[in-house]
C-alpha cells in the first residue's frame, strides 16, 4: 500500500454522524492521519506490532494502523455509540483495499483513563481540553504508561505544556508535524463558522527504552 492510497481509502471512512461537544469530538482529517501514520510504518512502528488508539472516535487512526499491517489495534473510545460507525468504517476499509482487518480489531468501550492494557504504540487526536480542562494531559500521561512510541495531536498553543508533560513522564520529541485543522464552531468558543486552528502532531519516545 502506498501513502497516496492509504491517503485516498482513509477519505472513504465515515465522519462522527451526531458529533458530542461534550466529548470534543471532531475527526482527524484524512491527509494528516496518512502523514503521521506512514512516518511510524517508515520507522517500522506498525509492522507487526501491538497499537492502541486512544479515544478512537470513528477510527480512522486505527484503521490506518490496520491497513499498515498492525498485528492487533484496540479502539478505545468511552462512547458506546461509536462501535457500529468503527465496525462499518472497518468493512468500508475492507471493501476498497481487499484486505481483512475486522479479525485484528478489538473495540474497547471504557474512559480511557482508565486502560491499563500495554502495547507497543499508541497514536491518538485525544480531545483538546476545550470542554474539559487537563484531559489532554491526562491522556498523554496515560500513553506514557502504556506504549514507549507515542503519536499524539494538541493544539498547537500547548506545544511547551505538552512538551515539558512527556518530558516528566520520561518521553522525548522524536520529530514534530504541523497541520491546520479546520474545527467546527463547537471546538472552538466564540466561533460561528469553522475555524482553522494550528495543530502539532508529535511522536514522543520513551528515552529509557531500548
Ligand atoms: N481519534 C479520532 C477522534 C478524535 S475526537 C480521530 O482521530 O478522528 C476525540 C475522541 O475522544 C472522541 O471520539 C471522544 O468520544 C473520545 N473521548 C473523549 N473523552 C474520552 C475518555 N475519557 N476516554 C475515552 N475516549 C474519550
Amino acid at each position: 500500500m502506498s501513502k497516496a492510497t492509504l491517503a485516498v481509502v482513509l477519505s472513504k471512512l465515515s465522519h462522527f454522524i451526531k458529533p458530542k461537544t461534550k466529548l470534543e469530538q471532531y475527526p482527524t482529517p484524512s491527509e494528516a492521519a496518512a502523514t503521521i501514520l506512514w512516518d511510524a510504518h517508515m520507522k517500522n512502528l506498525l509492522f507487526d506490532k501491538h497499537v492502541i488508539d486512544l479515544g478512537a472516535g470513528t477510527g480512522i487512526l486505527g484503521i490506518g494502523a490496520l491497513l499498515l499491517d498492525a498485528k492487533k489495534v484496540d479502539f478505545v473510545d468511552v462512547d458506546k455509540d461509536l462501535v457500529e460507525q468503527i465496525k462499518n468504517n472497518i468493512t468500508i476499509a475492507e471493501e476498497l483495499t481487499g484486505q481483512t482487518l475486522m479479525p485484528r480489531a478489538n473495540i474497547l468501550i471504557k474512559d480511557a483513563i482508565t486502560l491499563t492494557d500495554k502495547a507497543d504504540l499508541v497514536i491518538m487526536n485525544p480531545p483538546f481540553g476545550t470542554k474539559e480542562a487537563y484531559i489532554d494531559t491526562e491522556f498523554l500521561k496515560k500513553a506514557s504508561k502504556l506504549a514507549n512510541d507515542i503519536y499524539t495531536f494538541h493544539k498547537a498553543t500547548t506545544d511547551k505544556h505538552i512538551q515539558s508533560t512527556a518530558k516528566t513522564e520520561g518521553f522525548l520529541p522524536v520529530e514534530n508535524f504541523k497541520f491546520t485543522f479546520n474545527l467546527l464552531p463547537t471546538m472552538v468558543q466564540h466561533q460561528k463558522k469553522k475555524h482553522p486552528v494550528a495543530i502539532t502532531c508529535w511522536h514522543f519516545k520513551n528515552h529509557s527504552a531500548k
